[in-house]
């Protein structure tokens, strides 16, 4: 039996003795193991540097733009390869956001081993419980893209057919299905296996449960996207929607986002209103999750 490098759930006794929180690890409790890779994500304030700090002072870690990197897996040597060879801040740049990116794939898959219910529950028991109110006809119209919300219905009908769906964008749609929609993420999980050419169960799971809320480390509950927003944010000129989303294609790029604000007639009346009302469901869906948490 191979001996574990490091018990995390260790170092999280030594610091919050110390007076320090740290989510992540009072959260995810787990052991390194020669060859693993470790990654260390969360919210801005989540206990990641202090975290770093530690780990940094043990010599089979890299540290790399707070996060920390076990040494000997190839990928990992690969990109950091990579970033050596890179002759400037911005390609250096770019190979931070590849590790970055990869230490998510290894921590989801570490908690899925480590805590496989992720696979079909919540991450946090508390959370089983929410009282989703979300309807048959409304995960409909979300599959179908058909929400009367440009950017979430260009993303759904680009995974419908391409298989694909950029990050930002089912960062999107999966919190309008379950804070908007209010309809429980498993639905959208299993969707998303259905369709996507890369679906993963570990990284598939961990981001549907960061979106809803729900899981390790997650975006909190509170945080709610405007799809509006995030539309006009991502796809500033309505390029995106436009092309899958042609009912829109004459729309500029204000209106491209919220037609209903404008003559939806002259986008072409094919084009749904929106199924639900951003404001009113983001209320619906702060109660839904506090009456969760017992507060
Ligand atoms: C709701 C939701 C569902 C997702 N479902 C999946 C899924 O089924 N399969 C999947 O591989 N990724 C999933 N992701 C993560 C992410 O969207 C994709 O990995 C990313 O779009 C891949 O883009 P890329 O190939 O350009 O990789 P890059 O951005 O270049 O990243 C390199 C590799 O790192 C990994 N990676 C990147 N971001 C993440 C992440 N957030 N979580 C875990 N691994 C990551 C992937 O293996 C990726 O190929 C999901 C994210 C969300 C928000």
């Amino acid at each position: 039996m191979v001996e574990p490098l490091l018990r995390v759930r260790d170092l999280t006794k030594i610091y919050s003795g110390k007076g320090h929180r740290i989510v992540a690890c009072e959260d995810v409790s787990f052991d390194v193991y020669p060859g693993e890779v470790l990654g260390i994500v969360g919210e801005s304030g989540s206990g990641k540097s202090t975290f770093a700090k530690v780990l940094a002072g043990h010599p089979a870690y890299v540290v790399t733009g707070g996060t920390v990197l076990f040494e000997g897996n190839d990928l990992f040597a690969l990109a950091a390869e990579a970033r050596a060879r890179a002759t400037s801040d911005a390609a250096r740049k770019g190979c931070d956001v590849w590790l970055t990116e990869l230490v998510w794939r290894e921590f989801y898959q570490q908690i899925l081993a480590n805590h496989p219910h992720v696979a079909t529950r919540c991450f946090r028991p508390e959370y089983d419980a929410l009282g989703w109110s979300g309807t048959d006809a409304q995960f409909d119209a979300w599959r179908a893209g058909q929400t009367g919300y440009p950017i979430v219905d260009a993303a759904m009908r680009c995974l419908d057919a391409t298989g694909w769906m950029h990050n930002r964008l089912r960062m999107i749609v999966s919190m309008f299905l379950t804070k908007d929609l209010l309809l429980p993420w498993q639905r959208g999980e299993r969707w998303f296996m259905q369709r996507l050419v890369d679906g993963d169960l570990a990284a598939n799971s961990g981001g549907w449960q960061w979106s809803a809320g729900t899981g390790t480390d997650a975006a909190p509950y509170f945080r709610i996207f405007n799809p509006v927003t995030q539309g006009r944010r991502f796809d500033p000129d309505g390029e995106f929607i436009r092309r899958w989303v042609p009912e829109l294609a004459g729309l500029d790029a204000k209106a491209v986002h919220a037609p209903w604000e404008g003559p939806l007639a002259a986008a072409g009346a094919r084009y749904p209103r929106p199924i639900v009302d951003h404001a009113v469901q983001r209320g619906r869906c702060l109660a839904m999750f506090k009456a969760a948490r017992g507060a």
